[in-house]
Protein backbone atom coordinates (compact mmCIF):
# COMPACT_ATOMS: atom_id res chain seq x y z
CA UNK A 1 0.00 0.00 0.00
CA UNK A 2 1.32 3.40 -0.78
CA UNK A 3 0.81 6.79 0.64
CA UNK A 4 -0.20 9.81 -1.30
CA UNK A 5 2.84 11.08 -0.50
CA UNK A 6 4.85 8.22 -2.18
CA UNK A 7 2.78 8.53 -5.24
CA UNK A 8 3.03 12.09 -5.25
CA UNK A 9 6.86 12.23 -4.84
CA UNK A 10 7.19 9.12 -7.91
CA UNK A 11 4.99 11.95 -10.09
CA UNK A 12 6.48 14.43 -9.56
CA UNK A 13 9.99 12.48 -10.32
CA UNK A 14 8.57 11.22 -13.51
CA UNK A 15 7.23 14.80 -14.64
CA UNK A 16 10.60 15.98 -13.96
CA UNK A 17 12.52 13.07 -15.84
CA UNK A 18 10.19 13.75 -19.09
CA UNK A 19 11.14 17.37 -19.18
CA UNK A 20 7.86 18.83 -17.68
CA UNK A 21 8.68 22.74 -16.47
CA UNK A 22 5.97 22.62 -13.91
CA UNK A 23 6.51 19.00 -12.56
CA UNK A 24 5.65 19.57 -8.60
CA UNK A 25 2.36 21.63 -9.41
CA UNK A 26 1.26 18.91 -11.97
CA UNK A 27 1.84 15.73 -10.25
CA UNK A 28 -0.25 17.66 -7.47
CA UNK A 29 -2.85 18.36 -9.54
CA UNK A 30 -2.89 15.06 -11.49
CA UNK A 31 -2.76 13.48 -8.14
CA UNK A 32 -5.90 15.99 -6.67
CA UNK A 33 -7.56 15.44 -9.98
CA UNK A 34 -7.69 11.63 -9.71
CA UNK A 35 -8.47 11.54 -5.95
CA UNK A 36 -11.37 14.39 -6.30
CA UNK A 37 -9.29 16.20 -3.23
CA UNK A 38 -8.98 20.08 -3.27
CA UNK A 39 -5.19 21.39 -2.61
CA UNK A 40 -5.55 21.74 1.29
CA UNK A 41 -7.21 18.22 1.33
CA UNK A 42 -4.12 17.29 -0.99
CA UNK A 43 -1.49 18.59 1.61
CA UNK A 44 -3.68 17.31 4.98
CA UNK A 45 -4.06 14.05 3.30
CA UNK A 46 -0.45 13.27 2.13
CA UNK A 47 0.38 10.44 4.88
CA UNK A 48 -2.75 8.84 4.70
CA UNK A 49 -2.88 5.56 2.40
CA UNK A 50 -4.60 5.93 -0.93
CA UNK A 51 -6.99 4.63 -2.17
CA UNK A 52 -8.11 1.84 -4.50
CA UNK A 53 -6.50 2.15 -7.84
CA UNK A 54 -5.61 5.22 -7.12
CA UNK A 55 -1.72 4.96 -7.96
CA UNK A 56 -2.86 3.23 -11.66
CA UNK A 57 -4.70 5.97 -12.69
CA UNK A 58 -2.27 8.34 -11.61
CA UNK A 59 -0.10 6.91 -13.55
CA UNK A 60 -2.34 6.38 -16.93
CA UNK A 61 -2.26 10.15 -16.43
CA UNK A 62 1.05 10.55 -16.05
CA UNK A 63 1.84 8.54 -19.19
CA UNK A 64 -0.80 10.87 -21.54
CA UNK A 65 1.31 13.90 -19.94
CA UNK A 66 4.42 12.63 -20.68
CA UNK A 67 3.22 12.17 -24.27
CA UNK A 68 2.95 15.89 -24.72
CA UNK A 69 -0.75 16.04 -23.90
CA UNK A 70 -2.00 19.72 -22.60
CA UNK A 71 -2.44 19.25 -18.93
CA UNK A 72 -5.84 20.60 -19.80
CA UNK A 73 -7.22 17.61 -21.36
CA UNK A 74 -5.28 15.42 -18.86
CA UNK A 75 -7.28 16.47 -16.11
CA UNK A 76 -10.24 16.98 -17.77
CA UNK A 77 -11.04 20.37 -16.10
CA UNK A 78 -9.61 24.16 -16.52
CA UNK A 79 -10.17 27.53 -15.10
CA UNK A 80 -11.20 30.69 -16.73
CA UNK A 81 -12.23 33.79 -15.00
CA UNK A 82 -12.09 31.23 -11.65
CA UNK A 83 -14.68 29.20 -12.99
CA UNK A 84 -13.92 25.36 -13.94
CA UNK A 85 -14.72 24.21 -16.99
CA UNK A 86 -15.03 20.59 -18.72
CA UNK A 87 -12.40 20.13 -21.24
CA UNK A 88 -11.67 17.75 -23.88
CA UNK A 89 -10.36 17.37 -27.39
CA UNK A 90 -13.18 18.24 -29.14
CA UNK A 91 -12.84 22.12 -27.78
CA UNK A 92 -10.03 24.85 -27.75
CA UNK A 93 -8.37 25.34 -23.94
CA UNK A 94 -9.63 28.56 -22.44
CA UNK A 95 -6.88 30.62 -23.09
CA UNK A 96 -5.15 33.55 -20.23
CA UNK A 97 -5.57 35.89 -23.19
CA UNK A 98 -9.36 35.00 -23.60
CA UNK A 99 -9.88 36.56 -20.14
CA UNK A 100 -8.65 40.11 -21.64
CA UNK A 101 -12.08 39.87 -23.64
CA UNK A 102 -14.68 38.22 -20.91
CA UNK A 103 -13.43 41.39 -18.81
CA UNK A 104 -14.18 43.73 -21.71
CA UNK A 105 -17.26 42.67 -21.95
CA UNK A 106 -18.19 42.42 -18.59
CA UNK A 107 -17.18 45.82 -18.21
CA UNK A 108 -19.55 46.93 -21.35
CA UNK A 109 -22.66 45.13 -19.47
CA UNK A 110 -21.79 47.10 -16.44
CA UNK A 111 -22.37 50.10 -17.89
CA UNK A 112 -26.25 49.75 -17.36
CA UNK A 113 -27.97 48.04 -14.95
CA UNK A 114 -31.41 47.53 -17.48
CA UNK A 115 -32.09 43.86 -17.16
CA UNK A 116 -32.58 41.33 -19.88
CA UNK A 117 -30.04 42.35 -22.09
CA UNK A 118 -29.02 39.38 -24.64
CA UNK A 119 -25.27 38.56 -25.34
CA UNK A 120 -24.22 36.12 -27.94
CA UNK A 121 -21.59 34.40 -27.35
CA UNK A 122 -20.15 32.85 -31.39
CA UNK A 123 -17.58 30.20 -31.27
CA UNK A 124 -18.55 29.33 -28.06
CA UNK A 125 -16.39 26.11 -27.67
CA UNK A 126 -16.25 25.24 -24.13
CA UNK A 127 -18.34 28.26 -23.86
CA UNK A 128 -16.31 29.88 -21.42
CA UNK A 129 -16.70 33.63 -22.37
CA UNK A 130 -20.50 33.70 -22.70
CA UNK A 131 -20.68 31.35 -19.34
CA UNK A 132 -18.29 33.52 -17.32
CA UNK A 133 -20.47 36.85 -18.62
CA UNK A 134 -23.66 34.91 -17.72
CA UNK A 135 -22.28 33.72 -13.83
CA UNK A 136 -21.32 37.77 -13.05
CA UNK A 137 -24.29 39.49 -14.64
CA UNK A 138 -27.34 36.90 -13.67
CA UNK A 139 -29.64 39.73 -15.16
CA UNK A 140 -28.54 39.05 -18.56
CA UNK A 141 -29.30 36.55 -20.68
CA UNK A 142 -26.43 35.02 -23.07
CA UNK A 143 -26.79 32.21 -25.87
CA UNK A 144 -23.43 30.12 -26.82
CA UNK A 145 -23.58 29.29 -30.25
CA UNK A 146 -21.13 27.31 -32.08
CA UNK A 147 -21.16 24.42 -35.10
CA UNK A 148 -19.23 21.56 -33.57
CA UNK A 149 -21.94 19.12 -31.67
CA UNK A 150 -19.21 18.11 -29.63
CA UNK A 151 -18.45 21.52 -28.40
CA UNK A 152 -21.78 21.86 -27.53
CA UNK A 153 -21.99 19.35 -25.36
CA UNK A 154 -19.54 20.80 -23.67
CA UNK A 155 -21.08 23.81 -23.24
CA UNK A 156 -24.09 22.61 -22.13
CA UNK A 157 -22.12 20.72 -19.30
CA UNK A 158 -20.45 23.58 -18.60
CA UNK A 159 -23.52 25.71 -17.93
CA UNK A 160 -24.97 22.95 -15.53
CA UNK A 161 -21.40 23.23 -14.03
CA UNK A 162 -21.39 26.72 -13.36
CA UNK A 163 -24.91 26.72 -11.99
CA UNK A 164 -26.17 29.15 -15.43
CA UNK A 165 -28.82 26.74 -17.07
CA UNK A 166 -31.47 29.54 -15.78
CA UNK A 167 -29.99 32.22 -17.97
CA UNK A 168 -28.36 30.62 -20.64
CA UNK A 169 -29.02 28.71 -24.07
CA UNK A 170 -27.10 26.68 -26.70
CA UNK A 171 -27.37 26.80 -30.29
CA UNK A 172 -26.14 25.36 -33.19
CA UNK A 173 -25.04 27.94 -35.69
CA UNK A 174 -22.40 28.48 -38.26
CA UNK A 175 -20.55 31.94 -37.80
CA UNK A 176 -19.32 31.63 -41.77
CA UNK A 177 -23.14 31.79 -42.62
CA UNK A 178 -25.90 34.05 -42.43
CA UNK A 179 -27.32 34.28 -38.67
CA UNK A 180 -30.14 32.07 -38.34
CA UNK A 181 -33.63 33.32 -38.69
CA UNK A 182 -35.40 33.85 -35.47
CA UNK A 183 -32.02 34.75 -33.53
CA UNK A 184 -33.43 38.09 -32.87
CA UNK A 185 -31.09 41.06 -32.00
CA UNK A 186 -28.08 41.32 -29.54
CA UNK A 187 -26.94 43.55 -26.86
CA UNK A 188 -23.53 42.40 -27.32
CA UNK A 189 -21.72 39.84 -29.46
CA UNK A 190 -18.19 38.33 -28.51
CA UNK A 191 -16.23 35.70 -29.72
CA UNK A 192 -12.99 34.17 -30.16
CA UNK A 193 -13.19 32.85 -33.67
CA UNK A 194 -10.64 30.53 -35.25
CA UNK A 195 -7.74 33.25 -36.40
CA UNK A 196 -4.56 31.07 -37.03
CA UNK A 197 -3.27 31.62 -40.45
CA UNK A 198 -3.63 27.98 -42.13
CA UNK A 199 0.04 27.41 -42.60
CA UNK A 200 1.05 28.78 -39.06
CA UNK A 201 -0.94 26.28 -37.51
CA UNK A 202 1.71 23.01 -38.14
CA UNK A 203 3.85 25.40 -36.62
CA UNK A 204 2.24 25.65 -32.96
CA UNK A 205 3.66 23.87 -30.48
CA UNK A 206 2.98 19.80 -30.59
CA UNK A 207 1.14 20.07 -27.78
CA UNK A 208 -1.38 22.44 -29.32
CA UNK A 209 -1.62 21.21 -33.30
CA UNK A 210 -1.45 17.36 -32.09
CA UNK A 211 -4.31 17.65 -29.29
CA UNK A 212 -6.54 21.12 -30.03
CA UNK A 213 -8.92 20.75 -32.66
CA UNK A 214 -7.90 22.54 -36.16
CA UNK A 215 -11.00 23.21 -36.72
CA UNK A 216 -11.01 25.89 -33.88
CA UNK A 217 -7.88 27.20 -34.39
CA UNK A 218 -7.42 27.37 -38.43
CA UNK A 219 -8.96 30.83 -39.68
CA UNK A 220 -8.39 30.47 -43.50
CA UNK A 221 -5.30 31.35 -45.73
CA UNK A 222 -4.49 34.69 -43.53
CA UNK A 223 -6.68 33.83 -40.58
CA UNK A 224 -9.31 36.48 -40.95
CA UNK A 225 -11.38 34.14 -42.68
CA UNK A 226 -14.47 34.17 -39.89
CA UNK A 227 -14.11 38.13 -39.09
CA UNK A 228 -14.74 38.42 -42.58
CA UNK A 229 -17.98 36.57 -42.87
CA UNK A 230 -19.23 37.56 -39.75
CA UNK A 231 -18.51 41.19 -39.54
CA UNK A 232 -21.00 42.17 -42.54
CA UNK A 233 -24.32 39.81 -41.09
CA UNK A 234 -23.76 39.00 -37.12
CA UNK A 235 -23.23 42.91 -37.06
CA UNK A 236 -26.83 42.72 -38.47
CA UNK A 237 -28.11 41.17 -35.71
CA UNK A 238 -27.18 43.69 -33.43
CA UNK A 239 -29.47 46.49 -31.46
CA UNK A 240 -28.79 50.03 -31.77
CA UNK A 241 -25.91 51.12 -29.99
CA UNK A 242 -24.99 47.29 -29.68
CA UNK A 243 -21.54 45.92 -29.76
CA UNK A 244 -18.90 43.62 -30.91
CA UNK A 245 -16.01 42.46 -29.41
CA UNK A 246 -13.50 39.56 -30.83
CA UNK A 247 -10.63 38.10 -29.65
CA UNK A 248 -7.90 37.94 -32.63
CA UNK A 249 -4.00 36.86 -33.34
CA UNK A 250 -1.07 39.17 -33.44
CA UNK A 251 -0.87 41.84 -36.10
CA UNK A 252 -4.65 41.25 -37.14
CA UNK A 253 -6.16 43.78 -34.46
CA UNK A 254 -6.17 47.05 -37.35
CA UNK A 255 -7.23 44.67 -40.48
CA UNK A 256 -10.52 43.98 -38.66
CA UNK A 257 -10.64 47.18 -37.11
CA UNK A 258 -10.77 48.33 -40.66
CA UNK A 259 -13.60 45.68 -41.40
CA UNK A 260 -15.23 46.90 -38.25
CA UNK A 261 -15.26 50.87 -39.47
CA UNK A 262 -17.32 49.97 -42.69
CA UNK A 263 -20.02 49.33 -40.30
CA UNK A 264 -20.59 51.97 -38.72
CA UNK A 265 -19.73 51.96 -34.96
CA UNK A 266 -19.30 54.93 -32.82
CA UNK A 267 -15.91 53.67 -32.07
CA UNK A 268 -13.58 51.15 -33.07
CA UNK A 269 -10.92 50.57 -29.87
CA UNK A 270 -8.03 47.97 -29.36
CA UNK A 271 -7.23 46.55 -25.70
CA UNK A 272 -3.83 45.17 -25.44
CA UNK A 273 -2.94 41.77 -23.29
CA UNK A 274 -0.42 41.64 -20.60
CA UNK A 275 2.66 40.90 -23.80
CA UNK A 276 1.10 44.51 -25.29
CA UNK A 277 -0.30 42.68 -28.89
CA UNK A 278 -4.09 43.89 -29.75
CA UNK A 279 -5.59 41.07 -28.58
CA UNK A 280 -9.40 42.58 -28.41
CA UNK A 281 -11.29 44.48 -30.82
CA UNK A 282 -14.25 46.42 -30.12
CA UNK A 283 -16.78 48.19 -32.17
CA UNK A 284 -19.23 50.05 -29.81
CA UNK A 285 -22.31 51.52 -30.34
CA UNK A 286 -23.97 50.40 -33.66
CA UNK A 287 -25.63 53.15 -35.34
N1 LIG B 1 -4.81 31.73 -29.02
C1 LIG B 1 -4.90 30.46 -29.66
C2 LIG B 1 -3.51 29.93 -29.97
O1 LIG B 1 -2.65 30.70 -30.26
C3 LIG B 1 -5.72 30.55 -30.93
C4 LIG B 1 -7.13 30.73 -30.61
C5 LIG B 1 -8.00 30.93 -31.81
O2 LIG B 1 -7.69 30.61 -32.96
N2 LIG B 1 -9.14 31.46 -31.53
O3 LIG B 1 -3.28 28.76 -29.90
Amino acid sequence: MKTYNDIYLAARHELKRAGVEAFDLEARLIISAVAGKSKEEFYRDLKLYALGDTEERVQELIERRKNDEPLAYVLGEWEFMGLPMKVDPGVLIPRPDTELLAEKALGILRESSEPGRRVLDMCCGTGCIGISIARMKRDCRVILADNSMKALRIARHNCLKNSVTQNTTVLEADAMKDPPMLLGKFDLIVSNPPYVPSFEVLTLDNSVKDFEPVEALDGGPDGLDFYRAMIPHWTDILKPGGSILFECGEGQAEKIGRMLEKVKFEKVEYYEDPAGTKRVIAGLGKK
